[in-house]
């Protein structure tokens, strides 16, 4: 199929988005652009970093796609039967919006508004002027299409908060898109906690003769050194990419506990090895075969925990909404894609 010249745009703008840590991590986030009744959006698991050195965008036959969403379906129609990459599973959202250029991001100042509770108020003050709206946390897929459907409803904003998520804009081009995503980010802009750095020698010494290694990211020991940061994320998760490549919160290690003691409860519990866990006041620790995708994840939770107010009531995921990303099929295929990136 021929791409559309935007495209090509679109390509350059989810590259440079995809680069930047505190916008989109991993193979998280997606874009697409809307031309001649074909939605070409980004391809599930695929990195927008890469935008712009390999094929990441997928068309998928727009009207088919609003057609399949009023049905409950959440399979979205491949407008090219030789595609042989699948649709994001954040397609429906970029089918929704009426916007031409959608641009969907993880961005870590957004997500630590999205993770609080009682902060409408302060939001609306930030993004007074422009046309924003808030969305409840709903699982990725069909769930969340459906309350973003239900908001557009009403009315028609070009900034959408998802809770617990990320941000949505959309605009009527490329440059209009990526302006907007970075100026919410600018007027949304959290103070950030200052931390210790890590103790390496304490994180060699956890880690030897283990499956485990100090996190290469700097940033992911701040997790484990700013005592704040420590006590937000051990509670609970806060959003759904935490949850599907790091597994549900984060767990900390008790005084004198060793990592062989983690691995044998888990094991107890039928839980597999963590794969990543944090030591007070040292820093953190990952598997030794952790792949980029969720090194990535943890430093995206470090940058959103370290700009959480002290004082922060945050709302963290359900249990049972924790169950439903790790059981979720489409959630899976995307981590192995992502894997194996
Ligand atoms: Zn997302």
């Amino acid at each position: 199929m021929t791409q559309p010249a935007e495209l090509q745009l679109l390509k350059e703008v989810s590259a440079r988005l995809g680069c930047d840590m505190g916008l989109v991590q991993g193979a998280g986030g997606n874009t697409s652009v809307k031309e001649g009744g074909v939605l070409w959006v980004k391809a599930s698991g695929a990195w927008l970093s890469e935008a712009d050195k390999r094929d990441i965008f997928v068309p998928v036959d727009l009207p088919g796609a609003l057609r399949a969403l009023e049905q409950g379906i959440e399979k979205m129609p491949v407008a090219d039967p030789a595609a042989k990459l699948r649709p994001s599973i954040e397609t429906s959202l970029h089918a929704l919006l009426p916007h031409r250029v959608v641009l969907h991001v993880h961005a870590v100042n957004t997500i630590a508004w999205a993770s609080c509770l009682g902060v409408d108020q302060e939001i609306a003050t930030h993004l007074e002027g422009l046309a924003w709206a808030r969305v409840p946390y709903r699982r990725p897929g069909l769930p969340l299409s459906q309350v973003v459907a239900e908001t557009l409803a009403r009315r028609r904003p070009d900034v959408l908060i998802l809770g617990n998520h990320g941000l949505l804009v959309g605009a009527a081009d490329c440059a209009a898109a990526e302006a907007l995503v970075h100026e919410v980010e600018r007027r949304l802009r959290l103070p950030v906690r200052s931390a210790p750095a890590g103790n390496g020698a304490a994180l060699e010494a956890l880690c030897r003769d283990t499956d485990y290694r100090p996190a290469p990211d700097d940033a992911c020991h701040r997790l484990a050194t700013d005592p704040r940061s420590l006590a937000f994320v051990t509670k609970g998760s806060l959003y759904p990419d935490h949850v599907v490549f790091l597994g549900p919160a984060m767990r900390a290690l008790s005084a004198g506990e060793s990592i062989g003691n983690v691995i044998a409860a888990n094991a107890a519990a039928s839980l597999p090895p963590p794969v990543a866990l944090l030591a007070p006041g040292a820093g953190a620790i990952m598997r030794s075969d952790i792949q980029p995708g969720a090194e990535a994840m943890l430093v995206c939770l470090a940058l959103v925990a370290e700009r959480l107010p002290a004082d922060a009531r945050i709302s963290y995921l359900p249990a049972d909404e924790e169950l439903a990303l790790l059981d979720w099929d489409a959630e899976k295929y995307r981590k192995a894609l992502s894997l194996k990136a």
